[in-house]
């Protein structure tokens, strides 16, 4: 019979990888309640009209990437039979905001969520169609400081403080502004004015893109239309003031802050909910997609949902990414693990009774051992010695050897693998010596 995999796109994350992962989670975490961030868990499905209203019908993301299907079994009350996975998280987390009323405290919600994005991308080495995002968003009513550009500046540095904690060197910040509604509208005919007298030379995306959303033009990879882009109007002179000078505002903050970052007029981000400020963190280690994570302001996102006026600033990390780089960073940066000590029953494999005598035995230790916090592999009695030794070295940092005779003594033969020192240790004593 043919044999399962996952399927393409997707994958297993083995052990000792996943330690990799849980350190980046952990030390996640640790930032995020360092800057007074609160965990939500949103689910991984919702109404596909949430993503195609909150993240655009136009974007690649919602045209051509969704897992989506028809749920016929739902009442007739609900908003509509199609749904979809969730292809990002900040839609899911305003349609939360908006849901429980959290405008309604006052306060700004500082929210984070960790967990699997699913998009029907090209797979490639750093880009799944299931991925994982770790990410964070700033969301308010306006009288709670939500549009002050202070709230971009101190996101965009704690990002720094996280990728300095995280270890990964090296990383760059890019940074534009994209200005309110109003800005993107008008620079959106500038731009289609411009593109106009050149757009037959590019290519079939940009071509509909020059029609349906301008603006993604910039985000083109294609090398042979670069040339036609960079002569293209620039964003940053279709600002208001008001946009400017929030602008003006994030950079002086970050300049005050010490958080470098290098500006590009062409970051537009592929999702219409941006307003204002737009950013992305990459690195060089990552190859083609050398995107590390992603974000910007987005003070319409919660009216174009049917919720308040809502503005926030938000970015969501790749996971993958973040791992990939601390790999190439360091090779070694996931070795294998450990356990303080591995526990080997000797028994009989022709004497059944005598077997699960040591067995039995050697539990009762492990679960002693354990609860006194070590970190405990456990053999079988049906192991000859030799065997036993072979697993241990490979697991363990020292064997502890359990037979009848050790049961009845009470005193067992312990050996050190780093040193090859054998050590006979009372029972009382093991976990003092083996917490050494
Ligand atoms: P976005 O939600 O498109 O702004 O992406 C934010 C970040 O998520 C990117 O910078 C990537 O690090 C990561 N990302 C997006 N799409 C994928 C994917 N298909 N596979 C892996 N990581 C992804």
């Amino acid at each position: 019979m043919a044999t399962f995999k996952a399927v393409r796109g997707t994958r297993d994350l083995l052990p000792p990888e996943t330690a990799l992962w849980s350190h980046v989670e952990e030390t996640a975490r640790r930032i995020f309640a360092r800057y007074n961030f609160g965990e939500v868990r949103t689910p991984i499905f919702e109404d596909t009209s949430l993503f195609a209203r909150g993240v655009g019908e136009e974007t690649d993301i919602v045209s051509k990437e969704l897992f989506r299907w028809q749920d016929r079994s739902r009442a007739a009350s609900e908003r509509d039979t199609s749904l979809t996975l969730r292809p990002e998280n900040t839609a899911g987390v305003v349609r939360a905001y908006i849901e429980h009323q959290l405008g309604e405290s006052g306060q700004l919600q500082k929210l984070f969520y960790m967990g699997p994005q699913f998009r029907r991308e090209r797979p490639q080495k750093g880009r799944y169609r299931q991925f994982y995002q770790i990410g964070a968003e700033v969301i308010g009513p306006p009288h709670a400081g939500s549009e002050s550009p202070l709230r971009d500046a101190e996101v965009l540095e704690m990002l720094a403080t996280l990728l300095d904690e995280l270890g990964i060197q090296g990383w760059r910040l890019e940074i534009n502004s994209v200005g309110s509604a109003a800005d993107r509208a008008r620079y959106n005919e500038t731009l289609r004015a411009a593109l106009e007298p050149v757009v037959g030379q590019m290519c079939e995306d940009c071509q509909r893109r020059a029609v349906t959303n301008p603006l993604r033009v910039l985000d083109c990879k294609v090398p042979e239309d670069q040339p036609i882009i960079d002569t293209l109007p620039k964003i940053a002179d279709s600002l208001d003031d008001e946009s400017k000078f929030h602008f003006a505002a994030v950079l002086a903050a970050l300049d005050a802050a010490g958080v470098a970052y290098t500006r590009n007029h062409r970051l537009v981000r592929g999702l219409d909910y941006y307003t204002r400020t737009t950013f992305e963190f990459t690195h060089g280690g990552l190859g083609a997609q050398n995107a590390l994570l992603g974000g910007g302001r987005y003070d319409g996102l919660s009216e174009a949902i049917g919720g308040p006026r809502a503005p926030g600033i938000g970015f969501a990390m790749g996971e993958d990414r973040l791992v990939l780089t601390l790999q190439s960073l360091d090779p070694n940066s996931a070795p294998a693990q450990r356990v303080q000590a591995y526990i080997a029953p000797l028994g009989d494999a022709r004497n059944p009774d005598a077997l699960n005598r040591v067995n039995a035995g050697a539990l009762a230790l492990a679960r002693e051992l354990r609860r006194a916090g070590l970190s405990i592999e456990l053999g079988d009695g049906s192991f000859r010695l030799k065997k036993s030794f072979e697993a241990a070295d490979k697991a363990a940092a020292r064997i502890v050897i359990l037979g009848e005779d050790e049961l009845q003594s009470g005193i067992l033969t312990v050996k050190t693998f780093a040193t090859g020192v054998q050590t006979k240790v009372p029972r009382s004593e093991l976990i003092q010596f083996l917490e050494q």
